[in-house]
C-alpha cells in the first residue's frame, strides 16, 4: 500500500507540474502577431485628454477600430528606460536612464525567441533613442546575451546617440516589409525630445507628426496580407509630462504627478472590441502580460495582469 500511495503522490505532482505552470489559460483567438508603437512622452492633455483631440486626428480615426483605455498609467518610474522596460520586461525598476543598465529579467523579445525557437529576424526593436538597446537583453545569467531580437536603434546602435524619428519611421516600415516580424516595438523619440526644449509650438508639432507616423504604420500593417486580420497593435507611451504648475510643466517629466503618470493605450486587433473607450485601470506591466498572453507564451517573470477588458 505505501508503494501505491507513493505512486498516487507522484502522479499528482506530475499532473500539477504539467498543468499549473502559469495561472493563465491559453489564448484562443485570431491574434498571432503583436506590434507595440511607442510615442515617447506626450502629455495626456495634448493627446486624448484634449476635448477636440486636435493634435491626434489620425489616432482618433484609428480608435473607431479599437479600444481606448482612458485610465492607463505608468505606475512606476516616469522616465524613458524605466517606462519602456515596464512594458517590455513587465516590472517597475528604477533602471539607469542612460542605457548603462540592463533590465533584471528577460523581456517579451527574449521570451518569444526562446519559446518559439524564433530566428532573430522575426523579432525586432526599432528605436530613435540608442539607449533603448537595453530592451534586447537582461541581467539574468540564464538569459544574458541570448535570444536577442534584431535591433535598429539610435544613429548606429548603442552609444551612438539619438536619431531623427523620420529615419526610425522609414526603417520600421522597411523592417515590416522585408522581415515581417511577429513581435516588434517601434519607439519614436518625440514629442519627448522637443518637449524638453520648452517650445510649446514645436512640441505640439511633434505630437502631430508622431500621430501621422502611427497612422502610416497602421496602414502598412493593414495592407499587408501577412499581418491583416491577425495582428494586435498597441499605441502607448513610456511616460507623460508634468502638469502645468508642476516643476517645469510640459518641458519635463519624471515624478509622480498625474501628468507624468497618465498615458495612452490604444489597442487595435482582431480580438479586441471596436470603437469603445473604457475607463478601466491598466498599468504598463499589464500591457506586457497581455502581449505575452496574445502571443501564447508563458512569461513567469512579468508582473501585471491580462487586460481582459480589451477583448470582444
Ligand atoms: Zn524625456
Ligand atoms: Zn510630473
Amino acid at each position: 500500500m505505501p508503494a501505491f500511495r507513493t505512486l498516487l503522490f507522484l502522479c499528482a505532482i506530475i499532473f500539477c507540474c504539467s498543468t499549473c505552470k502559469e495561472d493563465i489559460p491559453a489564448f484562443e483567438g485570431k491574434t498571432k502577431r503583436v506590434i507595440i508603437i511607442l510615442v515617447d512622452g506626450p502629455r495626456w492633455s495634448e493627446t486624448w485628454g484634449d476635448s477636440l483631440r486636435q493634435y491626434i486626428p489620425y489616432r482618433t480615426l484609428m480608435a473607431q477600430q479599437g479600444v481606448l483605455l482612458t485610465n492607463f498609467r505608468n505606475e512606476g518610474y516616469t522616465y524613458t528606460n524605466a517606462g519602456h522596460t515596464a512594458i517590455i520586461n513587465g516590472g517597475h525598476w528604477p533602471i539607469n536612464n542612460s542605457g548603462q543598465e540592463l533590465p533584471p529579467v528577460p523581456g517579451l523579445f527574449q521570451y518569444y525567441r526562446k519559446t518559439f525557437s524564433a530566428p532573430a529576424d522575426k523579432v525586432w526593436l526599432v528605436a530613435s533613442k540608442d539607449k533603448l538597446h537595453v530592451l534586447a537583453d537582461c541581467q539574468d545569467p540564464a538569459w544574458q546575451g541570448r535570444y536577442a531580437p534584431s535591433m535598429d536603434v539610435g544613429n548606429n546602435g548603442a552609444g551612438t546617440g539619438y536619431r531623427h524619428d523620420s529615419i526610425t519611421h522609414a526603417r520600421a516600415l522597411d523592417v515590416l516589409r522585408t522581415h515581417h516580424p511577429d513581435l516588434m516595438m517601434i519607439s519614436y523619440r518625440e514629442p519627448d525630445y522637443t518637449g524638453h526644449t520648452n517650445n510649446w509650438t514645436n512640441y505640439l508639432a511633434q505630437v502631430r507628426i508622431t500621430d501621422q507616423y502611427v497612422w502610416q504604420i497602421w496602414q502598412a500593417i493593414q495592407n499587408d496580407p501577412y499581418y491583416a486580420g491577425n495582428t494586435a497593435i498597441f499605441v502607448t507611451n513610456d511616460h507623460g509630462r508634468h502638469l502645468d504648475g508642476v516643476s517645469s510643466g510640459f518641458g519635463g517629466h519624471g515624478d509622480s504627478c498625474e501628468g507624468c503618470r497618465k498615458i495612452e493605450l490604444l489597442a487595435i486587433g482582431p480580438d479586441f472590441k471596436t470603437g469603445v473607450e473604457l475607463n478601466t485601470f491598466g498599468d504598463q506591466r499589464d500591457l506586457c502580460r497581455t502581449s505575452a498572453y496574445l502571443l501564447g507564451m508563458p512569461m513567469p517573470t512579468a508582473q501585471g495582469k491580462v487586460m481582459n477588458v480589451l477583448f470582444k
